[in-house]
């Protein structure tokens, strides 16, 4: 089985600015204001800006375009058994054709509920205040997991680590490890998948833990990876 990890700098490269790239300041709004749970929860004005600026970001999202190291996911993923788990919460792997996904912070088509945790699709419709579906609360939010909220598909991504396999093959895409290190969590587990880590500042955590590093952005060091792996 092959598990590709996905994050900021897989969708750099279709054009999607990455948090990391903004100081803080994302066209103008503060991130650490408009995708920060307490303050969500407790303040009026600040909800009506997430909703706002998710609502942008969801435009922003929809308007781009997978490159072709997403395509060629979805190829790979036609001639063997493919998983992808990503921490973006744009759609770009699904627009690209590619299906078993896991989105470990959320997605932009759907709300979710901050007292039931209950998740419901909207597809393109846009962000917006009312009332929960299923538990009736009017703390209702975007779908996605925002600063000082618990992420509950992590608990997913520890039982899939939990079932690696030594012969599995686990590419990581794009991610600085700060925010999920799943090499920390494979090697943890006590867990010996081939890694292969593709991104074209490799962090020096990933280098230490034996991991093959290929230099390159997301889109390139994928073709590349799949490329190679075809000739074999
Ligand atoms: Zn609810």
């Amino acid at each position: 089985m092959i598990y590709i990890f996905t994050g900021a700098g897989m969708a750099a490269d279709s054009g999607l600015p990455t948090f990391r790239d903004t100081g803080g300041l994302w066209e103008n709004y503060d991130i650490n204001q408009v995708c920060n749970f307490s303050r969500f929860i407790k303040e009026q004005n600040v909800r009506d800006l997430t909703f706002q600026f998710y609502n942008e970001r969801k435009l922003q999202y929809a308007a781009a375009t997978p490159h072709a190291g997403y395509l060629a996911i979805t190829k790979l993923q036609q001639q063997q058994p493919v998983k992808v788990i990503t921490t973006n919460i744009d759609l770009l792997h699904e627009t690209a054709g590619t299906s078993d996904i896991l989105h470990l912070h959320g997605r932009v088509d759907q709300m979710s509920c901050a007292q039931c945790y209950h998740y419901w699709d909207i597809a393109d419709h846009v962000f917006k205040s009312g009332k929960c579906e299923a538990c009736g609360s009017a703390m209702v939010k975007p779908g996605i997991v925002f600063f000082g909220e618990m992420a509950p598909e992590y608990e997913i991504l520890h039982w899939l680590i939990e079932d690696l396999k030594s012969t599995d093959t686990f590419v990581i895409v794009g991610t600085s490890l700060n925010v999920v290190n799943p090499i920390a969590m494979i090697r943890s587990a006590g867990k010996y998948p081939q890694i292969i880590f593709i991104d074209l500042n490799i962090p020096a955590a990933a280098k230490a833990a034996g991991v093959i590093c290929i230099e390159e952005s997301a889109e390139a060091g994928l073709l590349k990876w799949i490329d190679a792996i075809g000739e074999e």
